[in-house]
Formats: structure tokens, C-alpha cells, sequence
């Protein structure tokens, strides 16, 4: 559910404060009647019409984005520092990340303005699998990761179940590639997760989100999904 002025304004008929505007003066008509009170929410199988022509949901837009390093996952910095949309000037909706991946976590990103998506992915329910590449400080052996499989205790909540898979080590560097996989998105969970176990991340990279990958990609590139992906998210 979003509220009518952020879908109209998202849907690139006019800014925000043009949007409430149009509802006020009588220009909106939700389900086919006029709404001119502010706050009314929608949800994205409600017609909205501005001045009689309907807003669809042609309007939405997906991406896929290879999130470098060193990137912050919002829309704007109040210390200056790059964020996600400076990579997409050439989109012109409002778009914004759906969940996050950390400051120095580089790796698949997808980006929308559609609300409704947004939230179903990051719902707590919605399993989506995730899968992340990290290098970590040590060697472990396979039991050591065992308790990821089960689920640990982080902050007071266990982790779900986790798939892991030990990639490759490196005994002179004290180096390890882990693969883990998870449904969740809580803050920092893959760090917090491997820490947990006894190995701190050194490097992090989210390889998949679901089936979607970043075969042919740069960082700083990105690409829009087709119906096809979409669907198969949600
Ligand atoms: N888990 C983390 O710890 N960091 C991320 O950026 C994503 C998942």
C-alpha cells in the first residue's frame, strides 16, 4: 500500500507536491471516483486516473544494478559520498534500492519505484534466496560452519537456516572463500554471521538475488529486468 500522491509522483506525471495539488483541485480519480483528500492509500491493482488518462503500471521500473565497492545503497548522501543513483543518471524515474547492501559490500542491487515490490521483497517472509561470496580471515574446517546450517543466535534472534559451501582456502594467507546463502535481509547479517562462527569477513559480494546474476556485468553497471525476472520474484 502507497499513498496516492507518491504513486502519482512516482509514475512520473508530476512532482510530489504537484501530485497533491492534482488530488485537491479534483483531478484524481481512484477505482473511478474523484479523491481529494490527501492521505488515501493504494495498492498496485487500483486504477488511478489523472485528469481522465489512466496511470499504469507500464509506469514501474526495475533494475538490476553491479554495486561497486564503496557505494552507498540510498538515493542521496548528506556526507557526499557516491551513491547507487549516481550510476543511473540515465534513468529518469525515482528509483530506489530495494533493501541494501553495506558501504563497503559490493554485488547485486535491484532498484524500483514500484513500493508494492519493494516491500514484498523485503518482507521477512518473502524467501528469496541471496547468495553471497566472502572472503573471511581463516581456515575452517567444515564443522565449524555447521551452526549456520541450524541457524545461530544473532542479537537475540536466530538466523534461519543458511546453506554454506567452503569454496576454496588459502593456508599461506590464512584466507577463505565462503559461499553462504540466506532469505533474510537483516542488517549486516553475513558479517555478523560469519563473525559469529569465528570468521570475520575480510571482502563481501552478493553473487545472486534469487535466479538474477551478474554474468556480462561491470561494477557500475546496470541493466532493467524483463517481465519475465520480475515475476519470477515475486
Ligand atoms: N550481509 C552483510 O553483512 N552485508 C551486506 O551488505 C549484505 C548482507
Amino acid at each position: 500500500m502507497e499513498r496516492l500522491q507518491k504513486v502519482i509522483a512516482q509514475s512520473g506525471v508530476a512532482s510530489r507536491r504537484k501530485s497533491e495539488e492534482l488530488i485537491r483541485e479534483g483531478h484524481v480519480k481512484v477505482n473511478g471516483k474523484t479523491v481529494t483528500e490527501m492521505g488515501v492509500k493504494v495498492v498496485g491493482s487500483d486504477t488511478i486516473e489523472v485528469r481522465g488518462v489512466p496511470i499504469t503500471e507500464e509506469s514501474y521500473v526495475y533494475y538490476l544494478f553491479y554495486k561497486p565497492r564503496g557505494v552507498i545503497s540510498a538515493v542521496s548522501d548528506d556526507k557526499g559520498r557516491k551513491v547507487v543513483t549516481d550510476f543511473m543518471a540515465g534513468v529518469p524515474e525515482r528509483i530506489y534500492p530495494v533493501g541494501r547492501l553495506d558501504y563497503d559490500t559490493s554485488g547485486l542491487l535491484l532498484l524500483t519505484n514500484d513500493g508494492d515490490f519493494a516491500n514484498k521483497l523485503t518482507h521477512p517472509k518473502h524467501e528469496v534466496n541471496k547468495t553471497y561470496i566472502a572472503k573471511v580471515k581463516g581456515v575452517p574446517f567444515p564443522q565449524d560452519l555447521k551452526p549456520l546450517a541450524k541457524g545461530i543466535n544473532i542479537e537475540g534472534r536466530k538466523t534461519a537456516p543458511a546453506e554454506y559451501n567452503i569454496i576454496s582456502t588459502d593456508n599461506v594467507k590464512k584466507t577463505s572463500i565462503v559461499e553462504l546463502v540466506i532469505h533474510e535481509g537483516r542488517n549486516h547479517q553475513v558479517k555478523k554471521m560469519l563473525e559469529a562462527v569465528g570468521y570475520p569477513v575480510i571482502k563481501l559480494k552478493r553473487e545472486l538475488y534469487g535466479d538474477l546474476n551478474l554474468h556480462g556485468m561491470k561494477p557500475g553497471q546496470y541493466r532493467s529486468l524483463s517481465k519475465r525476472e520480475i515475476n519470477a520474484l515475486i
